[in-house]
């Protein structure tokens, strides 16, 4: 009798009790509103952002509604012009090249390689051909890209780098926590990212005007001075009318269910390894199975797991995730043919225009993806994992 596996793969851990409770205080108190403070309070939202820089090592922090917000946020606060190109990863999630156009941008999409990062060798050469001025970079279900190669490359053609971090929330390249890499960085507190207030989102910076003029953007009338990790006031006098209210601020009620979950946070990212560790041990030397490689200097945080089979026909592929649905376990493929919940290819974006990615394609034709949700046990994965191995072995044998 074959084993099958019987938990969720979008169940969530629930919100820790302190949180549930400050959450239940903030209600009590009606003022949800991140500007609504009795006389001598500091407002949750402006402790969690003051709390997030420092967790980060960053001088200025600002919350706001959404991922995306602080994507579209970041490029107009950056003094994005309408219809100026944006350089991004050919491979991410819909809300990146969604944010771009949310800017008034144009997206341009750069190859990724067989190692699920940003092709550099493109990247120089697209720098080169869009004269952007930007990258949007994302680091596509947690897997960093050579963040010192990158820098030298962007810094040498004078590209501003804008990190979406929305998979790297408590990762590092080379001691570095990623989102202190380029100009500005954005994460996600959305339900299956590292931290969970069901929506929800912060946008980071060292660079003063840049973090102004995202603070007036993201509605904060003239109670800037509310907030704590924000930079001083000549400095939001000097964009302050000039710059557009378009409303997306983050609220008490999530910022006090978020500001005790930012203390399990670096907790929580080696149980997230510890999960992936147990997947991955069970697929090592699997014959048609390749794991992207990982350099010593990326210090990952594995909330997901994937991995390719690139020796698989489509068929093939289609069967096999067609037999380790039926014992349980739950695969995404960013080859199939329709986008499928929340996986979507380049193609599916026709608002960006046709790109021809070649490379990106023959790599996500053959791409597994899989959620490593905290509600998982490490014995879950190691069955989860002896599961894949079977499937594959299978398919491998049928074929030869
Ligand atoms: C989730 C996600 C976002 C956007 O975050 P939201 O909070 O859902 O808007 C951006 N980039 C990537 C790679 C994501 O996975």
């Amino acid at each position: 009798m074959s084993e099958t596996f019987t938990g969720s793969f979008t169940q969530q851990e629930p919100i820790p009790d302190d949180a549930i409770a400050r959450a239940v205080e903030v209600m009590g108190s009606g003022r949800l509103h991140r500007y609504n403070t009795a006389p001598g309070e500091t407002a949750e939202t402006a402790l969690l952002e003051q709390e997030f820089a420092a967790w980060l090592g960053v001088t200025y922090c600002l919350a706001v509604t959404s991922g995306g917000y602080a994507l579209t946020t970041s490029l107009r606060a950056f003094g994005l012009k309408p219809g100026e190109p944006v350089l991004t990863n050919g491979y991410t999630l819909a809300p990146v090249p969604g944010a771009i156009a949310g800017a008034s941008g144009r997206p341009v999409l750069v190859e990724v390689t067989e190692d699920h990062v940003i092709d550099l060798h493109d990247l120089k050469a697209k720098i080169a051909s869009s004269g952007a001025r930007v990258l949007m970079l994302s680091h596509m279900r947690g897997h960093i890209v050579d963040m010192d190669a990158l820098m030298e490359l962007c810094d040498g053609a004078s590209v501003a780098v804008i990190e979406d971090c929305a998979h790297t929330m408590g990762a590092a390249w080379n001691g570095v926590k990623s989102g202190r890499h380029g100009l500005a960085a954005c994460y996600s507190t959305q339900t299956y990212k590292h931290m969970n207030s069901g929506e929800g989102g912060f946008l980071v910076s060292a660079d003063a005007e840049l973090m102004a003029r995202a603070t007036i953007l993201s509605g904060s009338y003239m109670l800037y001075g509310r907030h704590i990790a924000s930079p001083p006031e000549e400095v939001f006098r000097k964009v302050r009318l000039k710059t557009p209210n378009c409303s997306g601020r983050m609220d008490n009620l999530r910022a006090a269910i978020l500001r005790p979950q930012l203390k399990l946070l670096d907790d929580n990212c080696k149980r997230w390894n510890e999960r992936y560790h147990a997947v991955a041990h069970e697929l090592a030397n699997v014959p048609g199975v390749r794991f992207p490689h990982r350099p010593d200097k990326e210090q990952f945080v594995a909330s997901s797991i994937q991995f390719n089979l690139p020796g698989f026909s489509k068929q093939q592929i289609s069967d096999f995730l067609k037999a380790a649905m039926a014992r349980g376990v739950e695969l995404k493929w960013f080859g199939a043919e329709e986008p499928v919940a929340f996986t979507s290819r380049h193609d599916s974006w026709t608002y960006a225009g046709r790109q021809d990615l070649p490379q990106t394609d023959k790599v996500l034709s053959t791409l597994i993806d899989m959620r490593l949700p905290l509600t998982f046990t490490v014995d879950d994965c190691k069955l989860i994992g002896r599961i894949i191995r079977e499937c594959a072995m299978t398919i491998n044998a049928g074929a030869a």
